[in-house]
């Protein structure tokens, strides 16, 4: 059986916006990846989301559904309790296990791995994708700088075995994030260029992002 590859590509999406979906076409364009997972956080361990579980999750369907590679992953959604990365990563290796699995992330994130629950685990499972995002850049003197000193491959290929390795990919860098999408909205400022018609509209009816976060 040919494997496939599969990236998994993890986030609060609260809300969703036009940096998620580019990074996530330009990621395809330069990497053939045949699927990638979208995975909305359900109770994200580090923070709490501002929308609920449904609202982000619709938000992600109407953003992605125009990409072909794209599926939406329900599972952290509908998980009980706090949503950690390791058990996810667990249960898709099983569920793909004749696949080749890549965990994909920005640098902001990246930078913050070892808060995460069980990280030293959860890094030597899987490799790691990391998209370079504007004003996040590793602080080769923190973990993570260390983390990609001692694990940093620069060939896709070195991906497609094995765990516990990092491959840095820039990506056109597009500055949007979800704190500035929410900011404009309560202050009723625009967010025509930072979130898909779709997903503007979604959330003008259900009036949400209007309180500041
Ligand atoms: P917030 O502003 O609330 O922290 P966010 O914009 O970082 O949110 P998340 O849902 O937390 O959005 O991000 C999910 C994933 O997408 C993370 O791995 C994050 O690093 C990455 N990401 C989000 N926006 C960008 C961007 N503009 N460039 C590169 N990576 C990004």
């Amino acid at each position: 059986m040919i494997s496939k590859l599969i990236g998994v590509f993890g986030g609060t999406f609260d809300p969703v916006h036009n940096g998620h979906t580019k990074i996530i076409q330009n990621l395809l364009e330069l990497i053939p990846f045949d699927e990638i997972k979208v995975i909305p956080n359900g109770q994200p361990p580090h923070r709490t989301s501002v929308c609920s579980n449904n609202d982000r999750l619709e938000m992600v369907n109407l953003a992605f559904k125009g990409i072909n590679q794209i599926s939406v992953d329900e599972r952290e959604i509908h998980r009980e309790g706090p949503s950690y990365a390791i058990h996810t990563a667990r249960e898709i290796l099983e569920e793909y296990h004749q696949d080749n699995i890549i965990w994909i992330m920005g640098s902001d994130a990246f930078s913050e791995i070892d808060t995460w629950f069980e990280w030293e685990d959860f890094l030597n499972i899987i490799n790691i994708l990391v998209m370079a995002r504007p004003g996040s850049e590793i602080d080769s003197t923190s973990m993570a700088g260390t983390l990609i000193l001692e694990r940093q491959t620069s060939n896709i290929d070195d991906l497609s075995y094995g765990a516990g390795k990092i491959l840095i990919v820039d990506i056109d860098p597009i500055n949007i994030s979800s704190t500035q999408v929410r900011s404009n909205l309560a202050a009723g400022e625009t967010v025509n260029e930072l979130i898909l018609e779709d997903v503007s509209d979604y959330i003008d009816s259900g009036k949400l992002y209007t309180k500041p976060s």
